[in-house]
C-alpha cells in the first residue's frame, strides 16, 4: 500500500520519497505492477489521477534495470531514445517533462521534451546532449524524424497520454506514422501503455493496433 513495497529500485524509490509521494493513487496501484510485469496496458484515467507517475515509474525502473543497451553510436545528429511519451499539447508535455525529471533525478536517465509552437533549435540542442526518455507532441516528433534527428529504432517503452485528446486534435496520422517507425526491423521488444479518459471505438482501434495482449484497466 506504499511505494516502498513496490519493487521499483532504490534510486527511483529515493526520488519518490523526495517528491513526498507515499501512497500510490488507484491508477498507480494497478498500472505499475502490470507494467513492471511487462504487460501492455490500456488505462482509462482522468487528469489528476496520477497517471504521469503511473507510466514514468515503470519506464525509469525498466531502463535502470534493463540490460545495458547497445545503441548505435550517436552520430552528430541522430539520437536513439529508449522510451517515448506522446502527449497532445505543449503544456502537458512540459508538465510530464518536469515530473519525469524529478523522478529520474541523479539516476543518469536523461529526459528531453520536444513540442510544437516553439523554436526547434533549443530542442535540437537538448537532444544532442543525449536522451533516454523523449516526451513529445506528435507533430514536432514527426518533424524531428523527418530531419533524422531522432530515431525510434531503440524504443522499448511507449506511453500515449490523453490518447482521446490526441485523436480529437487530429493527430492520428502522425501517431500512426510514429508507431510504424518503431516496427521497423530489427524487431524490438516494445512495451506500450495507452492512457485515455474515454474509450470510444477510435481508441479501441488504436489499442488493438498498437498494443499486444493488453490488460484493460478502468479506475
Ligand atoms: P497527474 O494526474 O499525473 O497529472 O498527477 C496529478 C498531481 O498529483 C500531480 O501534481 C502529482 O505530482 C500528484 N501526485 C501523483 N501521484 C501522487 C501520489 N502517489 N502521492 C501524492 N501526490 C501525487
Amino acid at each position: 500500500n506504499t511505494f516502498a513495497e513496490i519493487d521499483l529500485g532504490e534510486a527511483l524509490n529515493l526520488n519518490i520519497m523526495r517528491c513526498k509521494y507515499v501512497k500510490p493513487t488507484p491508477v498507480q496501484r494497478h498500472a505499475i505492477p502490470i507494467s513492471l510485469a511487462g504487460r501492455d496496458l490500456m488505462a482509462c484515467a482522468q487528469t489528476g489521477s496520477g497517471k504521469t507517475a503511473a507510466f514514468c515509474f515503470p519506464i525509469i525502473s525498466g531502463i535502470l534495470r534493463g540490460q545495458p543497451v547497445q545503441r548505435p553510436p550517436r552520430g552528430v545528429r541522430t539520437v536513439y531514445p529508449l522510451a517515448l511519451v506522446l502527449s497532445p499539447t505543449r503544456e502537458l508535455s512540459m508538465q510530464i517533462h518536469e515530473e519525469a525529471r524529478k523522478f529520474a533525478y541523479q539516476t543518469g536517465v536523461k529526459v528531453v521534451v520536444a513540442y510544437g509552437g516553439a523554436p526547434i533549435n533549443h530542442q535540437l540542442r537538448d537532444l544532442e546532449k543525449g536522451v533516454d526518455i523523449l516526451v513529445a507532441t506528435p507533430g514536432r516528433l514527426v518533424d524531428l524524424l523527418e530531419r533524422a534527428r531522432v530515431s525510434l529504432q531503440m524504443i522499448r517503452y511507449l506511453a500515449l497520454d490523453e490518447a482521446d485528446r490526441m485523436l480529437d486534435m487530429g493527430f492520428e496520422p502522425q501517431i500512426r506514422k510514429i508507431v510504424e517507425q518503431m516496427d521497423m526491423p530489427p524487431p524490438g521488444v516494445r512495451q506500450t501503455m495507452l492512457f485515455s479518459a474515454t474509450f470510444p471505438k477510435e481508441i479501441q482501434r488504436l489499442a488493438s493496433d498498437f498494443l499486444s495482449r493488453y490488460i484493460f484497466l478502468a479506475v
